[in-house]
């Protein structure tokens, strides 16, 4: 088990498989994309698997496969058949943007893999192709429905971004209504490449809350996982429930009990945090098991409290895009 220097169990890996992505969210990355690390600086799928299995042999029985764009890795489906057979791994989730997961939507079913989440910032065209900067609203909301309907458990993700999508929050909830959907309404947080900076935030959590009130009054609370990062709602007679994640106020360190890596190997503890270490050279140098499962107790035990106390000892970390964090 991975018991972390503030004894909260750490069970829960977020692990992007690729840097590189097909849209350009104006929130997560500049227009021209960033920096991607070479193709030889990425894990191969064979690392992924044998990374995956180190950790679950750890104690990881969560994982998160994540990026950039999980789905435009075209080597995905092997990793995602290898973690299906992982003794150990109780729960295998993807966090996407649903522009090309439909070809694989059958096989990811036939694999049990039920958690699907989907980043949609608009419930309208003109704004979605605003802020992702392409033209895919049609196939994202098809292969939505298809996953609805195919029965994934899927959560939709939206930022809550001012002066761009915040008069599609009371429109989006009516997915809910007919759907068994979770929409989840994220905090932005400073992510994204450089291109934006902020210390405050108008859309925060409790301002999200009111504004819905607004609409639906008589919405009620919820109760979540002790270490869930939404605070989860539900609007009487609707199908499915609600949800907001308070990412930039970060009322949920508490609890945490993840870690992340990134495509290129950094193991980050977390989001507002530098890279504790990298595990692409100890992957591929001698004794690789050993030297990673050495580098993660490390990590592990010298967490920050909370993102509050990184952000105070990493100061630059805001010049990170979150295609690198993975989210
Ligand atoms: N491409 C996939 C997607 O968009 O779902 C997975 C990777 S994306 C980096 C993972 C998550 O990070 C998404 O839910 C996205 O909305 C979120 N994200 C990206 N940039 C963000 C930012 N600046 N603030 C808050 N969340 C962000
Ligand atoms: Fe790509 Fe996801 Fe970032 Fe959007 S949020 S640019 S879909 S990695």
């Amino acid at each position: 088990m991975l018991i972390d220097n503030h004894n909260r169990t750490i069970n829960y890996l977020r692990l992007a498989v690729t840097d590189r992505c097909n849209l350009r969210c104006n929130y997560c990355m500049p227009s021209e994309g960033i920096n991607f690390a070479p193709n030889n600086a990425l894990f191969t799928i064979e690392e992924l698997s044998k990374l995956s299995s180190i950790l679950v042999s750890q104690g990881i029985d969560k994982i998160r496969i994540t990026g950039g764009e999980p789905f435009v890795r075209k080597d995905l489906m092997v990793l995602l058949r290898h973690l299906s057979n992982l003794e150990g791994l109780k729960d295998i989730s993807i966090t996407t943007n649903a522009t090309v997961i439909g070809p694989y939507i059958n096989e990811l079913k036939e694999l049990g893999i039920k958690n699907i989440n989907v980043s949609l910032d608009a419930i309208n065209r003109d704004t979605f192709e605003r802020i992702t900067r392409r033209k895919e609203y049609e196939t994202v909301h098809a292969n939505i429905l298809k996953l609805i309907t195919e029965g994934f458990n899927v959560r939709i993700n939206f930022i809550a971004l001012e002066g761009q999508n915040t008069q599609d929050i009371l429109p989006i909830l009516e997915l809910t209504k007919d759907f068994d959907v979770c929409v989840r309404f994220l905090e932005e947080m400073p992510f994204n490449g450089g291109t934006k900076s902020f210390s405050k935030l108008k859309w925060d959590y409790k301002h999200i809350l009111e504004h819905i009130k607004e609409g639906f009054p008589d919405y009620f609370k919820l109760e979540s996982e002790k270490t869930s990062t939404s605070i989860n709602y539900k609007i009487p007679g609707y199908k499915g429930t609600f949800g907001v994640i308070p990412s930039f106020s970060r009322t949920f360190c508490g609890s945490c009990n993840r870690l992340r890596i990134s495509a290129t190997g950094d193991v980050i503890t977390c989001l507002y945090a530098k890279a504790s270490s990298n595990l692409r050279d100890i992957m591929r140098g001698e004794n690789s098991e050993e030297g990673i499962k050495a580098e993660i107790l490390k990590a592990v035990g010298s967490r920050a409290k909370t993102g509050f106390e990184a952000q105070e000892k990493y100061k630059n970390v805001f010049s990170n895009s979150m295609t690198s964090i993975g989210g």
